[in-house]
């Protein structure tokens, strides 16, 4: 479920806990969270994050020596920094000991998420990134839906995939297609350049307010101070089917798009 902007608000309030601070102990509680393999993640012992990355949905703490750790919430993970004394929490599967006396744990009760060590960027890179996801989302302009012209695909679909824009899950893609006037079946290929600088703009805007709002708390999703998100009630769509458009006034519909639940507006989102 977390999507950019709650990835991005957990990188934010990360940062004060882990940025130069030596780690003195790593414990793994669950071994197969560790996906490329347990074994090597004690080579963080000594080290300290000397920056954080985030690249859509996937957050990497980039340590003085090169070495990686990428942090991928999933559907439920979800990092606290917090004393050592504190009762350790159900479906914990990773600790850091930091020296300032905190302690990083990641919980994830569903396993959707992981965590993933690389000894370089490079390596991070190429495996993570390279060929698998386009542009960051925060980064997006029209320019890079110019492949649409030559792909088949639906638009929803399409940004769902990762493949042309990385950070956007279901609640973003709606809001977005929302705001753009687009239709979520609308096939990519026939979209011209006034759509795509109107989605290139619409995405930037929805995530970017929803950033200075924490993100979008559901039901579990929390930073690192364990605080909520305050997005949900800015929604336009998501979540709001059988409730009035808030730009025309037509009654929002619910379909099912790509095993997902779609909320738009019959009126303002029609297909080209
Ligand atoms: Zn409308």
């Amino acid at each position: 479920m977390p999507e950019l902007p709650e990835v991005q608000e957990v990188r934010r309030s990360l940062e004060p806990f882990v940025l130069n601070v030596p780690i003195m102990d790593v414990t793994v509680l669950r071994n197969s969270y560790i996906r490329t393999g347990a074994g090597s993640i004690s080579a963080l012992i000594g080290r300290r994050v000397q920056r954080t990355l985030r690249h859509g949905k996937k957050l990497f703490c980039i340590f003085d020596d090169g070495q990686v750790l990428l942090i991928h919430l999933g559907m439920s993970g979800c990092i606290a920094c917090c004393r050592p004394e504190e009762p350790l929490q159900p479906h914990t599967h990773y600790l850091m000991q930091l020296a300032t006396g905190y302690q990083f744990r990641m919980r994830d009760p569903r396993r959707f998420g992981g965590l993933w060590h690389y000894s370089s960027w490079a390596l991070a890179e190429q495996s993570e990134i390279t060929g698998k996801m386009g542009v960051d989302a925060l980064d997006v302009t029209a320019m890079h839906f110019s492949a649409w012209r030559n792909k088949q695909g639906r638009l929803k679909t399409d940004l769902l995939s990762q493949r042309t824009v990385a950070g956007l899950g279901n609640i973003y893609v709606d809001e977005s297609l929302w705001l753009a006037g687009l239709h979520p079946l609308q096939r990519v290929n026939k979209l011209r350049d006034r759509h795509a600088l109107a989605l290139a703009t619409a995405i930037r805007a929805v995530l970017n307010k929803s950033i200075t709002m924490g993100g979008t708390t559901l039901r579990d999703y929390r930073n690192v101070a364990q605080q909520k998100g305050q997005f949900a009630q800015s929604l336009c769509v998501y979540g709001r089917a059988d409730l009035p458009c808030l730009r025309c006034g037509s009654t929002l519909i619910s379909r099912t798009i790509g095993g997902r639940t779609t909320v738009l507006c019959p009126q303002c989102q029609r297909r080209i």
